[in-house]
């Protein structure tokens, strides 16, 4: 099958209902092999002072409709989403770099997350305090209600540009916010698709505001205004850091990085499980945030899985992301691929064994998987990022579950065995935010509780969950 043309397109950040322009344009292009493929706009101060200004509007249209009323103005984006699915698939192709294959998988999930948000506004409620249960209570009576923070800030990275946004504008309209989002400068295109979107679908105006540009300008100029309430932010720990640090006593979340393992249990389904770490370990070349970077595998069972694990690497097919046959693509850019070739070299200079693949062509590093690697070595214990996984023998499940815990990040981990007492025990000993049992850490369904330990981040994401971070708890207390 052929690969489609692809025509170059424009597109101005949305601010109220005005789609606005700056003189300072930057180019957005295939990472595969730099195709150009649009246009977008920087903003500059006076653009995101425009956004706020715009998003205080947007927070008191929004507060002012019906939990209702929120539900389905989501449940109609997610209608219009399903409509244009091709057309989100392929704006996530062009700017991400990731297969055709797997930016279906991403609108079809981005649908998932918005129905999840409809359900989240509809179900967000209060409780009742037993006031009288306390020596002092007698005669009151109570309830909690929770009400929107108003201007949340939404900055998200470039290896889900669609899906991840939609974890943050979701939530955040569910519980009668506004939002003003700086996606990526990578990756721009999907969310200003879906800034036309929400208001085919009836946004108020203000409700979602997109402005463009990068982390240092644009985002640093959001973080530190202080008319938002809060931060929402997925992406690296570095600059998490910087926004935890610049917030104060607003409220943050962070979404942050792991170098996620598997624990393989000498009774484990090495049949299910082999195509599942080879899929965790290369899909969207190994960037997501809890891509399978480190197999602690049983030494009985590692030489058969080593073999078939390094055959199912070899298998994938690299390529253009537009071909349909593609299983794996590029990198986001040469120097993402040049530091994870980098590291790879290392780790083998210090003695790491090569199992298969990393040599790199631009932005592409084929598959990599090595073994016997130094535990100190960045492949191992900092995140990669990139199509590389490390694979390692143990004897003791107590040892593989410190040497996970071990790790400075704590997103997800897979233990597999069918023996429920060690899965359980394991998942209760391992430091991290979700344990997977009998799969790959790299597991996720949208509306779970989702997010990290340690350098992974705070806070929670899953529409249901998000809305209780981005909404303010309220007693009401009576007296008579
Ligand atoms: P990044 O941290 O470089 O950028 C993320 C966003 O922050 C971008 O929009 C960027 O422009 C902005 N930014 C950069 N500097 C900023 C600053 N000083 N102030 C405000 N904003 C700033 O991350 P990336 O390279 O786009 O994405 C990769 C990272 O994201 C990886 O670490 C990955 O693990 C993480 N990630 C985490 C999750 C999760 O849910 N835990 C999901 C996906 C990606």
């Amino acid at each position: 099958m052929g690969i489609p043309a692809i025509k170059k397109q424009n597109f101005p950040m949305l601010i109220g209902n005005d789609w606005v322009q700056t003189p300072r344009i930057r180019p957005i292009s295939l990472p595969y092999d730099g195709t150009p493929v649009a246009e977008v706009y920087d903003a500059d101060a006076a653009t995101v002072d425009r956004a706020v200004v715009a998003a205080q509007k947007g927070a008191k249209a929004m507060a002012a409709l019906t939990q209702y009323e929120r539900s389905e103005l989501l449940q109609r984006m997610k209608d219009l989403l399903e409509r244009d699915a091709e057309d989100f698939a392929r704006l996530v192709t062009l700017e991400a770099g990731k297969t055709i294959r797997e930016a279906r998988g991403e609108v079809a999930r981005s649908q998932q997350t918005i129905a999840a948000s409809a359900d989240a506004a509809r179900h967000l409620q209060g409780e009742v305090v037993p006031m009288e249960a306390a020596p002092t209570g007698r005669g009151r009576w109570a309830i909690t209600v929770r009400e929107p923070l108003g201007v949340i800030a939404a900055i998200t990275p470039f290896n889900f540009p669609l899906n991840l946004a939609l974890h943050k504008i979701g939530p955040a309209l569910a519980a009668g916010n506004s939002v003003v989002h700086k996606p990526s400068e990578n990756t721009p295109l999907s969310a200003l698709r879906l800034a036309r979107l929400a208001i085919e679908a009836g946004a108020p105006a203000g409700a979602y505001n997109v402005v463009t540009g990068t982390g240092e300008e644009t985002g640093r100029q959001i973080v530190n205004d202080p008319r938002i309430a809060m931060i929402t932010f997925t992406g690296s720990p570095e600059v998490g850091r910087e926004i935890r640090a610049a917030t104060g006593l607003r409220r943050v979340t962070l979404e942050m990085g792991s170098n996620s393992s598997v624990i393989l249990e000498p009774d484990c389904d090495l049949d299910f499980l082999l195509p599942r770490c080879v899929l965790a370990g290369y899909a969207l070349a190994g960037q997501v945030c809890i891509s399978l970077q480190n197999i602690y595998v049983h030494e009985s069972i590692a030489e058969d899985f080593t073999g078939r694990f390094v055959a199912g690497a070899r298998a994938l097919k690299v390529g253009h992301p537009l071909e349909e046959t593609t299983d794996m693509a590029s990198l986001i850019n040469e120097a993402a691929a040049e530091r994870v070739e980098s590291w790879i070299k290392h780790a083998v200079s210090r003695g790491a064994r090569l199992l298969t693949g990393g040599t790199r062509r631009g932005a592409i590093v084929e598959p990599a998987a090595l073994t016997d690697v130094p535990a100190d070595e960045d492949v191992c214990c900092k995140e990669a990022f990139g199509p590389l996984v490390v694979l390692h023998r143990y004897s003791r499940l107590e040892d593989a579950i410190e040497a996970v815990n071990a790790s400075q990040y704590g997103l997800q981990a897979g233990i597999c065995t069918p023996d429920i007492g060690r899965a359980f025990e394991s998942a209760r000993k391992l430091h991290v935010g979700g344990v997977i049992v009998n799969d790959v850490p790299a597991f996720r369904v949208d509306l779970m509780p989702y997010g990290g330990t340690k350098l992974s981040g705070m806070g929670r994401e899953g529409p249901r969950y998000a809305v209780e971070e981005m909404t303010e708890l309220k007693l009401i207390c009576w007296r008579g």
